[in-house]
């Protein structure tokens, strides 16, 4: 919904579209819009927690039915009004989810999708076996919405509500997307550990989009409930649940957009199933069942990422919105430190019995680069791990400027003023390198969700965008910013992260093997990159493998070797170093 002007135009159209519909369609199109609504505002949810956060739940039919049976009970026992009734249901509902998610969230893999299909399960029941729900039989009488004296009875004046709540719903998701929060759960998608070098809350983050998907079903129930007039629980079943998750599949992850078209192609497609296939075979049952098993599984193979690329690639290219100058974000106050920036003290990490680091002590002082070298499985990713808070101590200290950073989690580390890059890039591919690197200035916006859904965060949204824009040019990526991230080159991909590292505007930076798998003009240009930056008064530190990158660029040297310090010195001084030497070449004859 934002950039060029063509979109403008077709979103104008598609109000027009749904405007014109119930003056106009006949009973039954209005009918299957208003499920195409309904069905949008839940799969628009799972876009969110599936598609963009990789988070898969089967379960949010489940919610559907809080947000349906709370308003059904409230209106028709209780005689509550349904305005009242949505921000109960909406209460109820991100309580369940809070509670679901505290047990569920922290499972990884596949047990997630499966534990969500086990409470989708135990809530169905649970609607269908309460007496006061009204068992399997359900609740009647639910009254109509009304907007004052005005009675949202016929199908086609809660057309235009419907439609009107699915738009907002749209609306804020794609606002959300676009907002320092919104980043931030892209980032979720394939671990915590990119989003949490950034400053990102990994879980907490996780938390919210499954509450805020799970609130869109709810509202979506709400809607349902007083659009039929009555509930019964099969509406909320695990089979709803898991075609929900097919809408959004369908219609693909890469835009809000997908969640209407997935709504829509299903709720068509089931509709012409249902209709033919009981004639083609000359009996009836739930064949439209079977034909979407086969469907998900050949999109599955084919289009994993539905249909909404397929569509966008008709549709011509919007102009990326320009950054405009802005004021700057606030900086940290980089304070001289007496002593030593960071100190690793008798940092010791064992994986079982192996011990991957054996008490390694060593300084990094502030404004030089520092790099840490050793052969292949010498604990140089261990202790990097250990500094930026990817892995807990065994035992042992690390202090940065004089406090303890020791098995802190490394959002609270990257809060400190340390940025990282990672050995084996972690980027988002589609996502532009513009947006990755106002991801790494994170910390130094504020907005939350609920200002990003609504796009009260304008102005601090330019200042986050002019200063990635800044740090993209201090690294000479100008010309990539609107590019996608998985387009560029691996040398350009690991400059893009130390791009996204300096937007936290870090007192130190933390490079793991940045030169791995480059070319001999790319290492050139990073190296080069390096020094300036170094003269711009940074402190780097360098882990590397490959002793001739090394040497050119850094001040000092800490070679380990079986998880021991073997030598420290100047990079002359290492190079004569006997040990140091046989422990490479050692390395290379095994
Ligand atoms: P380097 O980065 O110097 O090549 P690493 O720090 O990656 O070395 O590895 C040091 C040693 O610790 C190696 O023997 C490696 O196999 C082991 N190791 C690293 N990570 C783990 C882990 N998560 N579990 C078990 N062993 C590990
Ligand atoms: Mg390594």
């Amino acid at each position: 919904m934002s950039g060029g002007s063509w979109t403008r135009y077709a979103f104008v159209a598609f109000v027009a579209v749904l405007v014109a519909v119930p003056a106009v369609a006949p009973a039954f199109w209005v009918t299957l819009g208003n499920y195409i609504g309904l069905y949008s505002i839940v799969a628009l949810g799972l876009v969110l927690l599936t598609g963009v956060a990789g988070q898969t739940s089967f379960g949010q039919a489940a919610f559907v039915g809080i947000g349906a049976y709370t308003t059904a009970w409230l209106t028709t026992s209780l005689g509550y009004t349904p305005w009242i009734t949505l921000a109960i249901g909406l209460a109820v509902t991100a309580a369940v989810a809070l509670a679901l998610g505290a047990i569920t969230l922290r499972m990884k893999g596949h047990y997630l999708p499966l534990a969500t299909i086990a409470w989708g399960i135990s809530l169905y029941f649970l609607f269908g076996n309460l007496d006061f729900l009204g068992g399997h039989t359900g609740l009647t009488s639910i009254p109509p919405l009304a907007i004052g004296s005005f009675e949202l009875k016929a199908e086609r004046a809660l057309f235009l509500f419907v439609w009107a709540i699915a738009l907002a719903a749209l609306w804020a998701t794609a606002n959300l997307l676009d907002s320092r929060p919104g980043r931030a759960i892209r980032a979720l998608r394939g671990g915590f550990e990119m989003a949490e070098a950034f400053g990102v809350d990994g879980a907490r983050m996780k938390t919210v989009v499954f509450v805020y998907a799970a609130l869109l079903a709810c509202v979506s129930g709400w809607l349902y409930a007083h659009l039929q007039r009555f509930v019964n629980p099969t509406p909320f079943s695990i089979n709803m649940g898991i075609e929900y998750l097919f809408m959004a599949v369908v219609g693909g992850a890469g835009s809000v957009w997908g969640a209407v078209v997935g709504a829509t192609l299903i709720t068509l497609l089931k509709q012409v199933l249902q209709d033919i296939l009981p004639g083609l075979l000359g009996r009836s049952g739930n064949f439209e069942m079977i034909v979407f098993g086969v469907l998900l599984v050949v999109l599955l193979q084919r289009a994993r990422e539905g249909v909404w690329p397929w569509i966008a690639r008709l549709l011509p290219r919007s102009a990326p919105r320009p950054v405009p100058d802005a004021p700057p974000l606030k900086a940290r106050h980089h304070a001289e430190h007496p002593g030593p920036l960071l100190e690793v003290r008798a940092a010791r990490k064992a994986f079982g019995g192996l011990v991957a680091v054996n008490d390694l002590t060593f300084d990094i002082r502030a404004g030089e680069i520092l790099g840490l070298i050793g052969p292949n499985g010498a604990g140089k990713s261990t202790t990097f791990a250990l500094i930026s808070g990817a892995l807990p101590l065994t035992t042992g200290d690390v202090v940065f400027r004089g406090r303890s950073i020791g098995s802190r989690p490394p959002y609270e580390i990257a809060r400190r003023g340390i940025g990282r890059t990672f050995q084996h890039v972690k980027l988002i591919p589609g996502m532009s390198v513009l947006d990755h690197v106002a991801l790494g200035a994170y910390l130094r916006g504020t907005t939350g969700v609920a200002r990003a859904a609504l796009k009260l965060d304008r102005q601090e949204e330019a200042r986050t965008r002019a200063e990635a824009a800044r740090q993209i040019a201090r690294c000479g990526l100008t010309a990539h910013t609107f590019e996608s991230a998985g387009s560029l080159a691996l040398g350009q991909q690991r400059i893009v992260e130390i791009a996204r590292a300096l937007a936290c505007d870090p007192t130190l930076l933390l490079l793991d093997e940045p030169a791995a798998g480059l070319r001999y003009l790319e290492k050139q240009q990073l190296a080069a990159l390096l020094r300036g930056l170094k003269a711009e008064g940074m402190t780097i530190l360098l882990v590397e493998h490959d002793m001739d990158f090394v040497m050119g660029i850094t001040d000092r040297l800490v070679v380990m070797d079986f998880g021991e310090k073997l030598a420290e010195g100047l990079p002359a001084e290492i190079q004569r170093n006997p040990r140091v030497r046989e422990a490479y070449l050692g390395g290379v004859a095994e």
